[in-house]
This record gives structure tokens, C-alpha cells and sequence, in this order.
């Protein structure tokens, strides 16, 4: 289940800065050996609170999280969609993304060249989705061409699809993104062509140190929210410089920085959060003294599909599951207390796993 999100954006944006604190916070591979380590891929940890509950209480003595992919996609110029710099290779590296983290620059800094000779994210924000409308417009017109005589004579699924696809093709060139076109039946075809406007968006305003405190404080990322909030999306302030000397940090001196810099949480946590919700993940947890671990699946998952995922066995040979909420462990904390109070639910076949359940399988096979 590994999806990835894949940083765009200008050139001198920050994107080499952020993904730098990503990889600085890349997890060990010895204890994640499923996960890929490739130079364009950084594979973080899910920040998790739960988890920190889960491990102050029993003190295990393994303690693994959930992950979470970026891929760093090579820098794009105006022109990407007709070649120009490495425009193909940069569509085809979004192309195999599952969210797009689009960062934009909001800060002022005359020695960092900006690319258009101004700061203005929005218009850098609608550069990029031009050129990735014109990309998805080209592979809808090759679409049509395809199927334009088929659909012409009786062949009914030749004339749905070319029905859609018109629909499509109308909207990208009026520079309408996918994912914002309004068009019936069109999801099967959307994911069979792999069009790049049609993945979620999260919108990253980067921006000084000085202003990361008060965000709100930056005319640039106003304007970026305001964009981001019009069509749905999210909007993530950070300071990639920031983010950039914590990853070197351990965790209490991560905690102790970001309260002299009086920020909440750090960015970088924020955008992992939000790129793993934003593409339905979900959360569910096996606690104890060997270990605790957090574990993905995705949201409308039945019970035996996620005992699944600890292991094949456990689904097959799936009997029930044993079940408490994350607010019953942070009232009873011990399984004999929660036991007690009846807290502990049986669950079968059709249950639907919730975020944060904290879950015992029993299985036979
Ligand atoms: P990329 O081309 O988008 O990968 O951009 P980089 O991450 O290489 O950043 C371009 C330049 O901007 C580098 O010199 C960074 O140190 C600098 N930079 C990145 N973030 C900030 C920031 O928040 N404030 C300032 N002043 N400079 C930044």
C-alpha cells in the first residue's frame, strides 16, 4: 500500500529544502525492509500521538509506525508539456504520484532568483496547472483520436467514452484540472489514462522564519489559502529552512525549537498528516509489551481484509476481531480494566475498521 506524493514546483521555491528535511528524516531501513530507498524517494514515519500514548504506557520493546512516501520530481519550466527542460521526464514522475504536494515560494529574498523575476504563487501555482491541464489535454486528444471512428459507428462503450472524453478535453482547455470538472461517469476512464490533474493537490506556502510564527502575517500565503480554499484544497504553511535543521534534530530538541519559535507543530508533520488523509489512509494499531505498531489501510476496509494486512494467515483463517477505541485505552489503559468495563467489542466479517482502533485478531487456520 505504499502511495506516494510526489513535491512540484518551480525552480527555487524551496522544493530541494524540503525534500532534504525528508530524507534527513528518513526512517532506518533495518526496521522497515518493505520499504523502497531510491535517491528520488524519501519514506517517512506517520507522526502519530496514539502511538506516543501507546508506548509511555507499555514500553515496548519494538515500536514501529506507519510510513509515508514522497518522491521528489525534477524541476519543471514553463513549456514542461511541449518538452521544454525535463518536461517529459517530470510528467511521467507525477504520473506514477498519488498526491501532488505543490509548493510555492511566499518569501522575499532579492538574492534567490525567482524564475518570473517576481514572488507571486498564485500565478506560479496556475503556471504549473497549465502546463499539467496541457499534458492531460494531449493524452485525451490522442484518446479521442483512438476511438473517434469507433465511436462513430455502434459500439456503445466507444460513444460513452467518447462522450467523456469531449466533456474532459473542453475543461482542460479552458484550463480547468480534472479533479475540478464536473463530469458524470468519468472516474473509471480518469484512472485508466492516469491523468496528472486529476490527483488531490496540497498546497504548500513557503515562506521566512521571521514570518512562520504568524503565518497569517504573509500577504503572499493569504492569497495562496484563498486559491487552495476556491477549489477545495488544502494549504500548509512552512519554513522549508526550518524544517531543514529539525530533521537533524531528536525528538525532545525537535519539541524544545519549535516552542522557542513559538510554532504548534512543525510543517513537515503537517503535510505528512494531511498527504495520508488526503488519500484515504487511515490508521489502526496492535499494542503490547514486544510491540506497538501502527498500521495502514485504507478507509472502507472490513476487519478480515486489515487482519490481512499483518498477514495473509490472519485473514484467511479470520474468526473475529477484538476491538477498543483509542479514548477507552486513554481511560483504562490496562486490557483487564478495559475488560472490565466491557469495553472491549467483538467484531466479525462485515465490520468497518475506524481510525485509531486498537485491535486483537484471532484467526485459525
Ligand atoms: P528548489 O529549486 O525549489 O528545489 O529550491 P531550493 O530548495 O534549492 O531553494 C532555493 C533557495 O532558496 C536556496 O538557496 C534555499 O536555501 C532558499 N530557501 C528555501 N526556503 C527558504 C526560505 O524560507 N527563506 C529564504 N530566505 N530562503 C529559502
Amino acid at each position: 500500500m505504499a502511495l506516494t506524493a510526489g513535491i512540484v514546483g518551480l525552480p527555487n521555491v524551496g522544493k530541494s529544502t524540503l525534500f532534504n528535511a525528508i530524507t534527513n528524516s528518513q526512517v532506518l531501513a533495518e526496521n522497515y525492509p518493505f520499504a523502497t530507498i531510491n535517491p528520488n524517494v524519501g519514506v517517512v514515519e506517520v507522526p502519530d500521538e496514539r502511538m506516543e500514548q501507546f508506548v509511555s504506557f507499555y514500553k515496548p520493546k519494538k515500536t514501529i509506525y506507519t510510513t509515508f512516501e514522497f518522491t521528489d520530481i525534477a524541476g519543471l519550466v514553463k513549456g514542461a508539456s511541449k518538452g521544454e527542460g525535463l518536461g517529459n521526464q517530470f510528467l511521467a514522475n507525477i504520473r506514477q504520484t498519488d498526491a501532488i504536494v505543490h509548493v510555492v515560494r511566499c518569501f522575499d529574498d532579492d538574492n534567490i532568483e525567482h524564475v518570473e523575476g517576481s514572488v507571486d504563487p498564485v500565478r506560479d501555482i496556475e503556471e504549473i496547472n497549465l502546463e499539467l491541464c496541457l499534458a492531460d489535454l494531449d493524452t485525451v486528444e490522442n484518446r479521442i483520436g483512438k476511438i473517434a471512428k469507433k465511436a462513430q459507428t455502434k459500439d456503445k462503450d466507444a460513444a460513452r467514452e467518447y462522450a467523456v472524453l469531449t466533456k474532459l478535453k473542453d475543461a482542460l482547455a479552458a484550463g480547468t484540472s480534472v479533479r475540478l470538472a464536473e463530469v458524470d461517469d468519468s472516474d473509471d476512464y480518469i484512472k485508466n489514462y492516469g491523468l496528472l490533474t486529476a490527483k488531490p493537490v496540497i498546497y504548500v506556502a513557503n515562506m521566512s522564519d521571521e514570518e512562520i510564527a504568524d503565518p497569517d502575517s504573509n500577504a503572499y500565503y493569504q492569497k495562496v489559502k484563498e486559491f487552495a480554499a476556491a477549489e477545495g484544497s488544502e494549504c500548509i504553511a512552512i519554513c522549508a529552512k526550518i524544517e531543514e535543521e529539525l530533521s537533524g534534530m531528536e525528538k525532545e530538541e525537535k519539541a524544545a525549537f519549535l516552542e522557542d519559535l513559538g510554532i504548534p507543530q512543525s510543517g513537515l508533520d503537517q503535510i505528512i498528516k494531511a498527504a495520508y488523509h488526503l488519500l484515504g489512509l487511515r490508521t489502526f494499531f496492535t499494542v503490547g509489551e514486544p510491540e506497538c505498531r501502527a498500521w495502514t489501510f485504507r478507509d472502507g476496509m472490513k476487519a478480515p481484509q486489515c487482519a490481512g494486512i499483518i498477514h495473509t494467515d490472519f485473514e484467511r483463517g479470520f474468526i473475529r476481531a477484538e476491538i477498543y477505541s483509542y479514548e477507552d485505552f486513554m481511560e483504562y489503559h490496562s486490557e483487564a480494566a478495559l475488560r472490565e468495563h466491557g469495553k472491549i467489542r467483538l467484531e466479525g466479517k462485515e465490520y468497518l475498521m475506524k481510525d485509531g482502533d486498537i485491535v486483537f485478531f484471532r484467526f485459525n487456520v
